[in-house]
């Protein structure tokens, strides 16, 4: 689970074993502080994550992480191509307001345009069994039938939507969030969604070579006050570490 002391002073480290090589690889923090120092200056004075565009779009205003939705975890990756110059890559954690994204950072691993293709529908069906099940007893046994039918139908749906997830690593190779998560059990909600997943994700797509990563947490102080604003935090072992082996393979450092 997460350590419930902030990591203020200990540097990030973005890990996870590798089942190929049967060993762990490990990305440091490299520059990748200082350039999150810049972006929390950014958000600081802006005050909205769309700042490369002109237009401001509400919805995109930090406001929404410290109110009753929290914070989030925001981070970058810095990379170089192969001529030597430097990227900066960022991304923040899961969807922000809704979205999954925003100009300027980090696409998903999930294909949206699938799950936007099918969430009406499997959406609709979860939401009829239940307006079923709410208008029987609560010892009727047609109810307990159909919130088994309900589990399963929103266990199918998390299936369908890990499905559309993919994971490219720095080997050049690509897989299924199933084929990549080596954890015991299912494949956590939100897994493949945190910083670190889409910053190498993305870098790895792009031929980058990733020199260094930071993770921090913006807005109000999560639920458990494990999560601190402006702290920064490595990469959580119940969502990612479970597939950043895989896909840090072939990262070369140097
Ligand atoms: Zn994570
Ligand atoms: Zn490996």
């Amino acid at each position: 689970m997460y350590s419930s002391a902030p990591e203020t002073t200990k540097p990030c480290s973005t890990y996870g074993y590798c089942a190929s090589c049967d060993t762990t690889h490990i990305l440091g923090e490299g520059n990748a502080r200082s350039h999150c120092y810049d972006l929390m200056k950014i958000l600081d004075t802006e005050k909205r994550i769309d700042f490369v565009n002109t237009i401001k779009d509400p919805k995109f205003s930090t406001d929404y992480l410290f109110g009753p939705a929290r914070g989030q975890m925001f981070g970058i990756l810095e990379c170089s191509k192969s001529n030597g110059d430097i990227v900066i890559l960022k991304a923040f954690s899961c969807q922000y307001d809704g979205e999954w994204e925003c100009e300027g950072w980090c696409p998903p691993l999930l294909d949206t345009d699938q799950f936007y293709t099918v969430l009406p529908t499997r959406d609709a069906e979860i939401k009829a069994t239940g307006a079923q099940i709410n208008q029987l007893e609560k010892h009727d046994p047609a109810r307990r039938e159909l919130v088994q039918a309900r589990k399963l139908l929103s266990q199918q749906f998390m299936r369908d939507i890990h499905n559309m997830y993919t994971v490219h690593n720095f080997e050049g190779h690509v897989k299924s969030l199933h084929e990549s998560y080596i954890g015991t059990g299912g494949i956590p909600t939100g897994c493949g969604d945190c910083c670190a997943p889409k910053l190498l994700n993305h870098a790895a797509q792009l031929r980058l070579k990733p020199l260094g990563l930071a993770e921090f947490y913006w807005g109000k102080e999560n639920q458990s006050g494990s999560k601190q604003h402006a702290v920064f935090y490595s990469c959580c072992e119940e969502k990612c570490q479970p597939i950043l082996g895989y896909m840090l393979c072939g990262v070369k450092n140097d």
